[in-house]
């Protein structure tokens, strides 16, 4: 069974958001079999975001990303990967099909409330940055 990881923003933890992002992965089959809510320090959210350090936004996304706690989970399911990205929607709200996460709860394109790896390869190497294999269950 595939794994991804998924990351509820700060913008959405602030708005006590969590159970119901949650809710939206479990009715689309999505089994969370790890989850932490974490403080991410400025050089955490850097190294997480590096393929972007070339970027405009840089700077502001690792400035958002730290701005509040988030919660980092590994969820697990069938085409895990492409499967959360679709319940997702499109990076930018207003881009975001109905229905999907970003288009009911983002404030922005990038307070967007929610992360998720965009390739298995990428979901093995984040999986890996915030948890042990003991830790998912
Ligand atoms: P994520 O990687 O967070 O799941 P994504 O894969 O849909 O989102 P990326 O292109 O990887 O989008 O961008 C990473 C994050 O950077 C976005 O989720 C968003 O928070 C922020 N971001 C992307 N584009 C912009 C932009 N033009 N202006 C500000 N922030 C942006
Ligand atoms: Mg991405």
């Amino acid at each position: 069974t595939e794994r991804t990881l998924s990351i509820i923003k700060p913008d959405a933890t602030r708005r006590n958001l969590t159970g119901k992002i949650n809710a939206r992965f479990e009715e689309a089959g999505l089994r969370i079999v790890a989850q932490k809510r974490v403080q991410l320090t400025k050089a955490q959210a850097e190294q997480f975001y590096s393929v972007h350090k070339e970027r405009s936004f840089f700077g502001e996304l690792v400035a958002f990303m730290i701005s509040g706690p988030v919660v980092v989970q590994v969820l697990e399911g069938e085409g895990a990967v492409a499967r959360n990205r679709e319940i997702m929607g499109a990076t930018n709200p207003a881009n975001a099909a109905p229905g999907t996460i970003r288009a009911d709860f983002a404030e922005s394109v990038e307070a967007n409330s929610v992360h998720g790896s965009d390739s298995a390869e990428n979901a093995a190497i984040e999986i890996a940055y915030f948890f042990a294999g003991s830790e998912i269950v």
